[in-house]
């Protein structure tokens, strides 16, 4: 099966967002096998719109739409594919009543434009919108099959994992599931990762393994082609302990999870407490873990302690050591984490300090970067590192590391 993903929206050709919907749909269709082979933009209007689809249907079975099923005149994603396969539209019942139900709910008149995000291409199938009003739908004519789904990725990927997806595979020929497993990395990059897998990179097949690098981390994604999820999982499960023997502890989790929930869980767990002291990452290691609900059974607090100043008014850092070795050095580093840990009374007392740029400072270069974690009975552990990029990668990986390094204090307590 070809297919192609055509995005409608003048604020795409503007550059105002980005595509992202092509980029998830590619990776949905990738995952039960369908080829992508075109993705379009193409603005609100309705001419080069319908020159769009005719293009398309000549040369893609299976056509999706994204954006422009909206209540608005500049909405027209249907009108006009209706148009090119030659019926009318008509009114979906179970979209007009949600709809209205939704306006009665909320005591509000509901403004008869909103009819219209009730109206779908006459004989599609039609796909519920659980997060908005505009349902999706799909048709098939003359050899094509034609697909349409709400602009709003909030609206959009519930759809697709709910109904759009079940619809597609039973378009196959053959059933086949695929299915992935994806390992979280941390502490290694992506080139260092590959090497060290490079001879099951290079004769995958069934099951395939991509890794790709995304906001400081690693992923790796082990996807199986099978009949059925049991038989896809036995078919990942060999390849994932293989590279678990060879890298498992850089593993630090798998599917959808980062690493400050993966921390926040195993406090939690565990029963455990953490306190932050931040110079050069500023509280971004604070902001990552209370992004987590139940955080605040974990996080007692910290502080950012930027000047010197701070560490040692607040944070005990004698004096002499800010002036002998430097604010950016091993033993504040380790200063920081022991006290911000007994100042808070937690289990682990964590620290960053470092040059984030891009100027140097104390003579130290752009890029150096101390973390500690000090734990109750035992040694404090501290971290140099040398870490690549602009000011706000450095903080972020930084941030990430030393999240990391707790991780790890805590797997050997
Ligand atoms: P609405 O009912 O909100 O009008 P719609 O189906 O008509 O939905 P559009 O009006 O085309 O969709 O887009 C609505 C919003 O959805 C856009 O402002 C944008 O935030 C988001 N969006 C649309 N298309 C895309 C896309 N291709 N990638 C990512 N986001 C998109
Ligand atoms: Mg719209």
């Amino acid at each position: 099966m070809r297919a192609e993903i055509i995005a409608v929206g003048t604020e795409l050709l503007l550059g105002q967002i980005a595509n992202t919907n092509a980029q998830y749909l590619s990776q949905k269709l990738a995952e039960i096998g369908v080829g992508v082979y075109f993705h379009t933009v193409v603005g609100d209007n309705t001419a080069r719109l319908l020159q769009t689809i005719q293009l398309a249907s000549e040369r893609s079975d299976l056509v999706i739409f994204t954006g422009g099923l909206g209540p608005t005149q500049d909405d027209l994603t249907k009108e006009t594919v209706a148009s090119h396969i030659g019926v009318g539209l008509e009114t979906n019942q179970a979209a007009m009543e949600y709809i209205q139900s939704f306006f009665a709910r909320r005591k509000m008149t509901m403004t008869e434009n909103n009819r219209k995000q009730a109206l779908v291409i006459e004989g599609s199938h039609v796909f519920p919108n659980d997060f908005g009003m505009a349902p999706g739908m799909a048709i098939q004519h003359a050899g094509s099959t034609y697909v349409l789904l709400p602009g709003p990725p909030s609206e959009l990927y519930p759809m697709v994992e709910t109904y759009v997806m079940p619809y597609l595979t039973g378009l196959l020929p053959e059933k086949q599931v695929f299915h992935s497993r994806v390992l979280r990395f941390y502490g290694i990059g992506e080139s260092a990762l590959e090497e060290r897998l490079i001879d099951l990179i290079e004769k995958q097949d069934n099951p395939t393994i991509a890794p790709y690098a995304k906001e400081f981390e690693v992923t790796l994604r082990i996807t199986a082609r099978a009949q059925a999820v049991e038989e896809a999982e036995a078919l990942i499960l060999p390849v994932e302990e293989e590279i678990r023997n060879r890298l498992g502890q850089y593993v630090y989790g798998t599917g959808e999870t980062s690493l400050h929930e993966v921390l926040v869980e195993e406090l939690n767990r565990r029963g455990e407490t953490i306190a932050c002291a931040e110079s050069c990452t500023g509280g971004a290691i604070a902001s990552l873990i209370t992004l987590v609900p139940g955080s605040s059974e974990v996080y007692r607090g910290g502080i950012v302690c930027y000047t010197n100043e701070v560490k040692h008014r607040f944070l005990d850092v004698p004096e002499a050591v800010l002036q002998t070795d430097g604010a950016v050095s091993e033993k504040t580093a380790r200063l920081l984490a022991e006290n911000v840990r007994e100042k808070f009374q937690t289990t682990y007392g964590l620290s960053v300090t470092g040059v984030a740029g891009p100027e140097s400072i104390e003579g130290k270069p752009v890029g150096l970067v101390y973390v500690a974690i000090a734990a109750e009975g035992k040694p404090t552990v501290v971290k140099e590192l040398r870490l690549a990029g602009k000011r706000r990668a450095i903080v972020g990986r930084a941030a990430k590391f030393a999240l990391f390094y707790a991780l790890q204090m805590q797997k050997e307590r």
